[in-house]
């Protein structure tokens, strides 16, 4: 598969070529579509696989840059990975125009607020301070269409699942899956497949 047979619209198309991709990596391939259609997906692959890549194209392509609306929220588990996260999607989505936002702790709140205030289509955070924004009702989820949970194994099994639970809970409806909602009440959460048998077979 190459990036064109994919269904991603043309200008993002540009800004993938100008970032120097020409192909896409096994997760690319494997993932963007299902996640594009509207999926739910659980992609596992090794680091440097192009896993952050994956998360950016799929947003870019969702998001409806005449709104003004966050329609794509990335959580990540460290402020680092959400940085680098919104930098890729800035990047990859130059032609785009796509306003993106990085959400996290130890970041000026002034500064979260005048950008969501101002209008964003993706926010990239950290659990405490996207929540925070959201009780604030300074980030509103009404618009939002695709949750990413990145290295979800690690925030699910650390002290950040409580938080998540928060903001998961402020989603709109239809992206409070029946299996994820499980999955974040029990206490032992697992990824276990790549875009595997239970979230498709339990939503299709
Ligand atoms: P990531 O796992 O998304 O952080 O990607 C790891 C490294 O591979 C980064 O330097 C990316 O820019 C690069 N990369 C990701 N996807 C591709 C691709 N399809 N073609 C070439 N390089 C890529």
């Amino acid at each position: 598969t190459s990036f064109d047979q994919m269904g991603i619209r043309d200008d993002l198309l540009r800004g993938i070529y100008a970032y120097g991709f020409e192909k896409p990596s096994a997760i690319q391939q494997r993932a963007v579509i299902p996640i594009i259609q509207g999926r739910d997906v659980i992609a596992q692959a090794q680091s440097g696989t192009g896993k952050t890549s994956m998360i950016a194209l799929s947003v870019c392509q969702m998001v409806d840059t005449t709104s003004r609306e966050v329609q794509a929220l990335i959580l990540s588990p460290t402020r680092e990975l959400a940085a680098q996260t919104e930098k890729v999607i800035l990047a990859i989505g130059d032609y785009i125009n796509v306003q993106a936002h990085a959400c996290i702790g130890g970041k000026s709140i002034g500064e979260d607020i005048r950008k969501l205030e101002y209008g964003v289509h993706v926010v990239s955070g950290t659990p405490g301070r996207v929540c925070d924004m959201i009780k604030r009702r300074t980030l509103r989820t009404r618009a939002i269409k695709l949750l990413v949970l990145d290295e979800s194994d690690e925030m699910l099994s650390r002290g950040f699942k409580d938080q998540i639970y928060d903001v998961y809970r402020y989603l709109p409806p239809e992206l409070q899956v029946d299996w994820l909602t499980e999955k974040m009440r029990s206490n032992n959460f697992t990824v276990s497949s790549m875009h595997g048998d239970m979230p498709q077979k339990e939503r299709d």
